[in-house]
């Protein structure tokens, strides 16, 4: 087993008779939404899937957007893409705007009483017009040959972010549009020469998103997490099929 991966977790399971409220992620909400057995086994039974490995590029792209609308958010002013898509927007100051980044700190959150669970999601950056309403915004980085878009089915995943997101602003009490913009950032590896650099094309991209759908997630998610029944495979994933079958040799192997 590698140093990065407990395959038994004792820590941060969900207890259902605990009054401690329980913290459940943005991106754990995903997780419930593409298998709730995955979900399940991670959050009740302590057995998560194994980690992928980190996408360094992609995080110094964030790091490097985000000093860069840090300085603009700092002066109050629009930056230069936001000039050219012909945003009347700025980087939203606001003290907390750090702690809502912070995804290892849990970022924005939201405790609901009723399931007493409280979501959190970490934002990239968050904008903001005249009228005080809020944009929230999410850095995405690629390399791809044409135009970066949202269209791909796999990206339903960017778009639920989006609207947690939103979901969150709101229930923190903020005035928040339901357009959301990507910034999207894309390696450009047509160039004729590598030399040691690698240029990135960067568009914004609105999304209207709608938030509907959270409330009704989260109680289904809830009534997942204090059943004891463990949910159904899904039944496009091809894990559960290697793991069965891989059991059912075993098991015959021990039994002959
Ligand atoms: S079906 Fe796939 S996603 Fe679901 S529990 Fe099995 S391995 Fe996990």
């Amino acid at each position: 087993m590698s140093k990065f991966y407990n395959a038994k977790r004792k820590r941060n399971l969900y207890i259902p008779d605990s009054e401690i409220p329980y913290k459940i992620s943005r991106s754990k909400i995903d997780l419930f939404l593409k298998c709730p057995k995955c979900f399940y086994f991670d959050r009740r039974l302590g057995v998560g899937q194994p980690p992928g490995m980190p996408f360094s590029l992609n995080s110094a792209v964030d790091k490097l957007l985000k000093k860069e609308f840090d300085i603009h958010r700092a002066n109050e002013t629009a930056h230069p893409l936001m000039k050219a898509y012909g945003l009347n927007l700025v980087p939203f100051p606001h003290e907390k705007i750090d702690e809502w980044r912070d995804a290892l700190g849990g970022g924005i959150q939201y405790l609901d009483q009723g399931a007493n669970l409280v979501i959190t999601g970490a934002i990239d950056d968050v904008w903001h017009d005249q009228k005080g309403e809020l944009y929230i915004v999410d850095y995405k980085a690629t390399s791809k040959e044409g135009e970066v878009n949202l269209d791909a089915d796999w990206q339903i995943g960017y778009k639920r972010q989006m609207e947690i997101y939103q979901w969150l602003f709101r229930k923190n009490n903020f005035k928040v549009s339901d357009t959301g913009y990507f910034v999207y950032a894309n390696g450009d590896s047509d160039k004729e020469a590598f030399d040691g650099k690698l240029e990135f094309d960067i568009k914004i991209i609105p999304y209207k998103g709608s938030d509907a759908w959270v409330p009704e997630v989260i109680k289904n998610l809830h009534k997942c997490l204090i059943s004891d029944e463990i949910p159904k495979s899904s039944p496009d994933c091809d894990f559960c099929a290697y793991r069965n079958a891989a059991l059912e040799l075993e098991v015959n192997k021990v039994s002959q």
